[in-house]
């Protein structure tokens, strides 16, 4: 994104400006996304030299459908899960779903590691990038948390550790690597694989190299919000089924919403939040605009459609 791109704090009053019915819900996820851009900020400056790296991108790799992270071990992650949990798990404790969980999520995520065996913060880690569920029944069972609910919180402390690591992957060409020569085809995230939690369309853009060439603008980009991530994705294609070809809709609201919808697919019915920014001034945050449009959710699941990656607040 852009360095001109609208804070979080920013992106909530603009969205409260035009739907002040979401008042409430909004100022109780707010400190949430704050605090995690801004642990995620803090750990880009400071991660440890023992953090893990990502591997060297690789086109081939990519053009295989594989993610960065596929296979890779987080090992040293888990100082990193530790700092962001400290900020993060506090907040939860307001959420009334969460309270009587808290205890049990800090001593997942803020006691040291046993000696000798894995430190479990790592395995959680891993876990949430391979998609594999039976580590979250296992770790859950013994720890006393609902499955789903140690995953879902284990992705929210892994997210500014993630976007960390992604913030530091060098660009090509002004692109990132995945967009260069697009050798990235696939909904899902290049980097930590995870799907899409909104999609964007870009403006039209001076061109670097003359000036007076204005590109078109009305790409469109799929947003990962758990590493943070950016990908140009097929305009006419379903991210979750891989569909092509008149199977996308749009849902929107009507009058004037500031590029704001719903692209849905009628073959498998997943929907992600997108928003067009040659409709606006500014870019937004796009983990912010994604809560904003919450409004949307509520629409789509009337309409018996699910969200491709669910959120937060539409879960808990
Ligand atoms: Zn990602
Ligand atoms: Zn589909």
């Amino acid at each position: 994104m852009a360095a001109s791109c609208q804070t979080v704090a920013e992106t909530i009053a603009d969205v409260l400006k035009r739907r002040p019915v979401l008042e409430p819900v909004l100022r109780f996820f707010e400190p949430v996304l704050i605090a995690q851009a801004d642990v995620a900020a803090g750990l880009t400056r400071a991660l440890r030299a023992s953090a893990p790296r990502l591997p060297e991108f690789d086109p081939e790799r990519a053009r295989q459908g594989a993610s960065l992270l596929a296979g890779v071990p987080l090992t040293g992650a888990a100082s990193a899960m530790r700092r962001s949990a400290k900020k993060l798990l506090p907040l939860l404790a307001g959420l009334e779903a969460m309270k009587t969980h808290v205890p049990a999520l800090e001593a997942f995520f803020l006691k040291p590691a046993r000696k000798g065996a894995q430190d479990r913060r790592e395995l959680l880690a891993e876990a949430v990038v391979s998609g594999d569920a039976g580590v979250f029944e296992r770790l859950g069972g013994q720890g006393g948390l609902e499955p789903a609910l140690l995953e879902f919180v284990t992705g929210l402390v892994l997210a500014p550790v993630l976007r960390a690591m992604t913030a530091r992957i060098p660009a090509v060409e002004g692109e990132a690597p995945w967009d260069a020569g697009n050798v990235w085809r696939q909904g899902y995230c290049p980097v930590c694989g995870s799907l899409p939690s909104m999609g964007w369309f870009d403006k039209p853009a001076l061109e670097e190299k003359n000036a007076f060439l204005v590109s078109g603008g009305g790409k469109k980009h799929l947003h990962c919000g758990l590493c943070g991530a950016d990908w140009k994705f097929r305009r006419g294609a379903c991210p979750a089924c891989g569909k092509e070809g008149g199977v996308m809709e749009l849902l929107r609201e009507s009058g004037p919403a500031q590029g704001e919808r719903l692209d849905w697919c009628t073959s498998c019915k997943a929907y992600c939040p997108t928003v067009d920014l040659r409709e606006r001034e500014s870019r937004p945050n796009l983990d912010a605009l994604a809560l904003g449009m919450m409004h949307l959710d509520m629409v789509a699941a009337d309409k018996k459609l699910h969200p491709l990656k669910p959120s937060f607040w539409n879960r808990f």
